[in-house]
C-alpha cells in the first residue's frame, strides 16, 4: 500500500555489474505506521547503483521518496513528464517542509525514541534534487540502454500523469512491460463531473506483464452525481449559520472542487458563500493546471470558457500567506474551506478542524480517500475526539464524505480498460493497494479475463525472460 517502487534490472547476473538497473516510481509509504516506518529503511541495493529512475505521476506516494533517495547517494536522472515535473517542483519541497515541522514537533514533545527526531529529508534536500528532472514528452520512446526504452502513455489519473510502458530487448526477443501508476477513471457517463484532466488509460495496449495498480481493487464508486448532495449539505450548513471544511489533496481533487462550487453557485444551487482556498500549495498547482490546457477535459474547456480562470473568480479567494489564513478563522460568517493536506494528516487544514470540529453548526466535508490510521479517517469513522498538535479536539460538527470524487479506476472501470487489451499480457501483478484490495481484484480479473494475476509480495523478484517468480 503506497510507497510504490519498482527495480528493473537489465544485467544477466545481478552481481555482474553490466546492464542498468532503472527504477520505476520512488514513493514515499504513507498511512499507517507500519508502512511509515518503511521510510527509514535502507533500499535493497545502494542508491547509487540505480541509473535512472521513471516516475509516473507526481503523488507522493510514487513520488516523496524521490529526495530520500537523492540523500543516499541516486545522482541518475530522473524522467517524467512537464506537467509531473511542475508538479514536484511544489509537493516535494512541500513534503520535505512537513517532515522538518514532524521531526520539530517530535523533539518538542519528546514524542521521538530517536533524540533529536531528523526528517527523512529537508524542504531544501527536496529543492536540490529536482536539478536531476528530465521532462518526456508522452509518447516520445526514449533509449536508456541498448536493451533498454520506453515511452510514457496517459493514465487519465491527474495532470500529467502517465504510465510507463517499458521495452526489454535482450538475444533478439523483446518484452513490453506495463507500469500503470496509477489509473484514472474510465468516463462515459456524468458519474465524474468536474474531472479536469481529459483521456482515461490509452486503450489498446499490449504487455507481455503488466505491473498494475490495485488501490480500488475490493470497493465501487457510486456512479450517481454527487452535485445534488453536496448542494444540499451546502445549503443546510449555511442555514444554520455554520462553515464547511473540505480537507483536500491540493492537485487536482482541489481544482475539481472548485469548479463544481462555481457552477453550483452560478445555476443558484448553493448560496453565494465566500470559498477560501487556504493552501500555497493548492494555489501553485492551480498555476501548473492552467498552463496545461491540452489536458483539459471537455467540461473543464467549457467551464473555462465560460467563467475564465478560477484566479480570477469573485468569492473565491486564494490564501497564501499565514496572516490571511488566520484572518478565516476570525470570520463569524459562514464561508467554505478547502485546505490541505487531504488526509487531514498536517498542513493547514489542522488549525481549520481544531477551529471548526467542536461547533455542531459546520460541516466537516470529505472528498478524498482516507487511508486507514490517518486522523481523516478517524473522523470520518466517527471519532468524538480528535488529537491535533497535541490537543485533544471534540468532534461535535456534521461529517460527510462524497466518494464520486477519486481519480482511481474502479473494478468495472478497470475491466472495461482491460477488455481493449488485444491479447492477455503473460502474466499480471497487482500492486499499490492493501492486501484485501488487491486479492479481490486478482479474483475479479481472473474471473472475468482469465488473465493469469498474482499479487506481488514485498521485495519479490520476478525474471522476466520467461515470466516466472524467482523467489
Ligand atoms: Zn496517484
Amino acid at each position: 500500500m503506497t510507497g510504490s517502487k519498482h527495480l528493473i534490472n537489465t544485467s544477466q547476473d545481478a552481481n555482474a555489474g553490466s546492464g542498468i538497473q532503472v527504477l520505476v516510481d520512488c514513493g514515499l509509504f504513507q498511512g499507517q505506521k507500519q508502512w511509515r516506518e518503511h521510510n527509514w529503511q535502507d533500499l535493497p541495493i545502494p542508491a547509487r547503483t540505480i541509473d535512472a529512475v521513471i516516475l509516473t505521476h507526481a503523488h507522493l506516494d510514487h513520488s516523496g521518496w524521490i529526495p530520500r533517495l537523492v540523500k543516499c547517494g541516486f545522482r541518475g536522472p530522473i524522467y517524467a513528464t512537464g506537467a509531473t515535473i511542475e508538479l514536484c517542483g511544489i509537493l516535494l519541497p512541500d513534503s520535505g517542509h512537513l517532515q522538518e515541522e514532524d521531526a520539530e514537533f517530535h523533539n518538542k514533545k519528546k514524542t521521538s525514541k530517536h533524540t533529536p527526531a531528523l526528517p527523512l529529508y529537508t524542504a531544501d534536500e527536496a529543492q536540490q534534487c529536482l536539478q536531476y528532472f528530465r521532462p518526456v514528452e508522452m509518447g516520445e520512446v526514449k533509449q536508456l540502454s541498448p536493451e533498454l526504452s520506453f515511452r510514457f502513455v496517459r493514465a487519465g489519473h491527474i495532470l500529467g500523469s502517465s504510465m510507463a510502458e517499458i521495452t526489454l530487448g535482450t538475444n533478439g526477443n523483446t518484452r513490453r512491460l506495463l507500469f500503470t501508476g496509477d489509473i484514472g477513471r474510465v468516463r462515459d457517463s456524468g458519474s465524474t463531473p468536474g474531472e479536469v484532466v481529459s483521456e482515461g488509460p490509452q486503450p489498446g495496449e499490449i504487455a507481455d506483464m503488466l505491473v498494475m495498480e490495485s488501490t480500488y481493487g475490493n470497493r465501487r464508486h457510486p456512479t450517481d452525481d454527487p452535485r445534488p448532495v453536496l448542494a444540499n449539505l451546502i445549503r443546510q450548513t449555511v442555514q444554520r449559520g455554520g462553515s464547511v471544511v473540505v480537507p483536500a489533496f491540493a492537485v487536482e481533487r482541489t481544482q475539481k472542487l472548485l469548479f463544481m462550487l462555481k457552477e453550483l453557485m452560478e445555476s443558484g444551487q448553493i448560496p453565494r458563500v465566500p470559498v477560501h482556498t487556504d493552501s500555497p500549495l493548492a494555489i501553485g498547482a492551480v498555476n501548473i493546471f492552467l498552463k496545461h490546457s491540452e489536458e483539459f477535459s471537455d467540461e473543464t474547456k467549457r467551464l473555462m470558457a465560460q467563467y475564465g480562470s478560477p484566479l480570477n473568480w469573485q468569492g473565491f479567494f486564494f490564501d497564501s500567506t499565514p496572516e490571511e489564513s488566520k484572518k478565516i478563522n476570525s470570520s463569524p460568517y459562514p464561508a467554505i474551506i478547502v485546505s490541505s493536506s487531504g488526509m487531514a494528516t498536517g498542513g493547514r487544514i489542522q488549525h481549520h478542524l481544531i477551529q471548526r470540529l467542536p461547533d455542531p453548526r459546520n460541516l466537516v466535508l470529505f472528498i478524498g480517500f482516507q487511508a486507514p490510521g490517518t486522523r481523516g479517517a478517524q473522523i470520518k469513522d466517527g471519532a468524538k475526539e480528535v488529537k491535533i498538535f497535541g490537543q485533544i479536539i471534540p468532534v461535535r460538527a456534521q461529517v460527510a464524505a462524497l466518494e464520486q470524487f477519486s481519480d482511481h479506476a474502479d473494478p468495472p472501470e478497470l475491466l472495461r480498460w482491460l477488455h481493449t487489451f488485444p491479447k492477455a499480457p503473460g502474466i499480471t501483478y497487482l500492486v499499490h493497494g492493501d492486501p484485501d484490495a488487491a486479492s479481490a481484484l486478482r479474483q475479479i480479473m481472473s474471473q472475468s479475463l482469465g488473465w493469469q494475476v498474482e499479487v506481488a509480495q514485498w521485495l519479490e523478484k520476478v525474471t522476466v525472460d520467461n515470466l516466472r517468480r524467482s523467489a
